[in-house]
């Protein structure tokens, strides 16, 4: 039996759907957080001023005094161990887009001979993991490559369970000794501070002085592919990059539509029930779970949460998806592009901000008054994303995106706006000064008296856009089915900071203090920032040539491929743009853009490898096995004098000489290194790419006509159907 073979005898046995939660004796919901020391699990343990003290913190990110911690660590600990840790570890989140820990025991010897168990403030609060083998793009030399991690007080400490104990899980900021980020979620917890002070001075000006702080929020959908464990032992490719490098498309694709939204199997289902439970038992709201559009493709979503939240939450969900995988006899994919021919994977980054007082900020609300609120919010956001298109282009760009922005599925490289028809009508009458003041000095008539009433519902939906309205937030959706939230929720949060202090500025300039003046000074103000930004918008169809070439007109910049897009990072005004709010210092910004690049470098040249070895080692092989039965065959049958039709024999032979040739021209093109990093990635995306593409051409004709017996790569067709 072929290994092929045997692999499919392996799945076929192992299929059947496992039943690994006993959800009859308890329902899911009741497990909610009972794995994460969270608030209310913190006022049942602590002192009650211990515990306002950090409420304050949590709420208000004031400073934590070391008094506090030293209760709440021992706190934490007793909960912990109640819950069977034995162990205790630091959380973080480097900048290759991973989930990082390192984990200490709780365990101390006594003099006596046994052991107590120890947790003190100071290591709940600062840790020092050696970790210097992370990327730090230049922040750290080996000498003094010092990291500390530091409690990130508003995310809460969790439990992880593995099958032979759990760990105390503190999710921390990762950061040098000098303080510069390391991490992706410094960065997060300072924009969200600067987005808050700015957003502050929108909300004076329109009556709201409660000082309630805003938040930025944060529903991430994430797509996903599952295939069945079994294959991964015979595709290299997939172990090593995620995706498949090899592989001619399955005589039945997606054309159907049959898999988008369709029943889902009993197999997946007890996977999703599972992953699910693991997530609520993490305080995690994951909340919708369907089929996605290819075959093997699903996706979750949770309720939003704050950005620094759902940004952890995220991670976890990365992480859990993957593990609960693997007790299923799956694999999780999280690649972009895991298969050539049918979608790839994104994850819509639904984005908004609120505060206590009046909830979401994006919402329209129902009286003038809010609405006129909104679209102040609404044109800072315009003009944000017109302004910086640039930025939200680079911090989606990764080697797995690149395959997937651009492609007729997801939306183009081309960053614009989708406001839906009616918001899009609103800000035309803007545009055109339609509404010009409203003469009815009412007391407070500050709603944009001759507009219309906005929708509550945007109607409408466009799935091609990049950055789209959808009635009470922005969708960011060209951010990759892998990657950290973290980077596109910075950007967004440091963007607006910037436009809500540019509309903040303005306003409080015309109006003066005076409130009676302040419709007149929206309108203006709304106008203005039309003119100037309003080209970003564009309602109709992303994937067609036309709005290409009109958005060239437009000026607006198409940024197709990671080398072209990461360098907007260390462009003088995005520096001085994420310094200016202390959200990134130049370093920072320097350490990003160099990490970033490197992580695309070293991914093709991973890719890039591997298909040079499947190519040598498993589909050479295959080719010549084939090539000599057909030789065979053929010296046969002229011995025994029958017409032989060598055409196969010749196809063949031209292809494997064509993989060959194709095999070297990789070799060339990796045999040297250009020595300036942006160099070697754009030959990365404009040459090794293409020459691993040439391999996977030839080999996937190979595939079309080599005996099935010997062929040794699982196909597509197993892959995406074998479930
Ligand atoms: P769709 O597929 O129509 O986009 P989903 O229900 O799959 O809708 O996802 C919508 C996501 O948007 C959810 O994660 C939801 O929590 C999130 N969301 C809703 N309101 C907000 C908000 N104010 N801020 C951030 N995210 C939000
Ligand atoms: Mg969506």
């Amino acid at each position: 039996m072929s290994g092929r073979a045997k692999i499919l005898a392996a799945i076929n046995k192992n299929k059947q759907p496992k039943a690994t939660i006993a959800y009859k004796e308890k329902n899911s919901i009741d497990v909610f957080g009972e794995n994460v020391f969270s608030m209310s699990a913190m006022k049942k343990r602590l002192p009650k001023d211990i515990y306002k003290s950090l409420k304050d913190t949590v709420e208000n990110f004031s400073q934590l005094n070391d008094a506090v911690a030293d209760v709440v660590a021992s706190a934490m600990k007793d909960w912990a161990i109640e819950k069977g840790a034995t162990h205790y570890a630091h959380v973080f989140f480097p900048l290759t887009g991973a989930t990082a820990e390192k984990h200490d025991s709780f365990l101390v010897p006594d003099i006596s001979g046994n052991a107590i168990a120890e947790f003190s403030g100071n290591t709940l609060i600062q840790g020092e993991p050696d970790a210097s083998s992370f990327p730090s793009g230049g922040l750290r030399q080996t000498f003094e490559a010092r990291g500390y991690t530091a409690w990130d007080v508003t995310s809460p400490a969790y439990i992880m369970e593995s099958p032979n104990g759990a760990t105390l899980c503190i999710p921390t900021a990762f950061v040098s000794w000098k303080g510069e980020a390391l991490d992706k979620k410094t960065p997060i917890l300072r924009s969200m501070q600067a987005l808050n002070i700015q957003a502050q001075r929108i909300l004076k000006l329109f009556g709201d002085d409660s000082g309630k702080i805003v938040s930025s929020t944060c529903g991430a959908e994430q797509e996903y592919f599952l295939i069945d464990k079994c294959f991964l032992s015979a595709r290299p490719d997939i172990q090593a990059a995620g995706r498949t490098l090899f592989g001619a498309a399955a005589p039945k694709g997606q054309q159907f539509d049959d898999h988008y939204f369709g029943a889902i199997t009993d197999r997946v289902l007890a996977f999703m029930f599972e992953v699910e439970r693991e997530l609520y038992r993490l305080g995690i709201p994951v909340k919708t779970r369907h089929n996605e559009v290819a075959p093997g493709q699903y996706e979750v979503a949770p309720v939003f949460e704050t950005s620094n939240l759902a940004t952890d939450h995220q991670q976890l969900t990365m992480v859990t998806l993957k593990k609960i995988a693997k007790k299923h006899g799956m694999e999780c994919l999280l690649h972009e592009k895991p298969f050539a021919g049918v979608n790839g994977s994104g994850k819509h980054c639904n984005y908004s901000f609120g505060n206590a007082s009046q909830g979401n900020l994006l919402d329209p609300g129902d009286t003038p008054h809010e609405n006129a609120q909104f679209l102040v919010f609404c044109a800072a956001i315009i003009r944000g994303v017109h302004k910086y298109a640039k930025v939200l282009r680079a911090v989606v760009a990764s080697a797995g995106n690149d395959h997937r922005l651009g492609a007729n599925e997801a939306p183009p490289a081309i960053i614009s706006i989708f406001l839906g028809e009616q918001l899009a009508d609103v800000f035309e009458q803007v545009k055109k000064g339609g509404a010009t003041s409203s003469k009815e000095a009412g007391i407070m008539a500050i709603g944009v008296d001759a507009l219309p009433d906005l929708p509550k519902d945007a109607g409408d939906r466009n799935r091609t856009s990049p950055f789209a309205f959808t009635g009470n937030r922005f969708e960011f959706r060209a951010v990759g089915s892998d990657q950290s939230v973290s980077g596109p929720l910075v950007a967004m949060n440091t963007i607006f900071t910037d436009s809500i202090n540019y509309v903040a500025t303005e306003l409080e300039n015309a109006t003066a203090g005076d409130p009676s003046k302040l419709n007149e000074a929206v309108q203006n103000l709304l106008k203005k920032i039309m003119d100037e930004h309003g080209s970003v918008i564009f309602n109709g169809d992303n994937y067609t040539d036309e709005w290409q070439e009109e958005a060239s007109k437009r000026g607006l910049p198409n940024l197709k491929t990671t080398p072209e897009a990461l360098p907007a990072l260390i462009d003088d005004d995005v520096i001085e743009l994420f310094n200016k709010y202390n959200v990134l210092s130049m370093e920072e910004m320097n350490s990003r853009y160099e990490t970033y690049l490197e992580q695309y470098i070293l991914k093709v040249k991973v890719e890039a490898r591997t298909v040079v070895e499947m190519a040598n080692t498993i589909i050479y092989p295959s080719a010549v096995r084939y090539q000599t039965e057909l030789a065979d065959s053929c010296l046969k049958m002229k011995e025994l004098d029958v017409d032989c039709d060598a055409s196969a024999l010749k196809n063949t032979a031209g292809l494997i000489k064509e993989l060959k040739a194709g095999i070297e021209a990789l070799e060339a093109l990796m045999a040297h290194e250009e020595e300036d990093a942006l160099e070697e990635a754009k030959k990365c995306c404009k040459k090794i790419l293409p020459a691993m593409l040439k391999v996977r051409e030839t080999a996937d004709k190979l595939e079309g006509v080599v005996a099935d017996d010997l062929w040794a790569l699982p196909t597509y067709q197993e892959m995406l159907f074998i479930r």
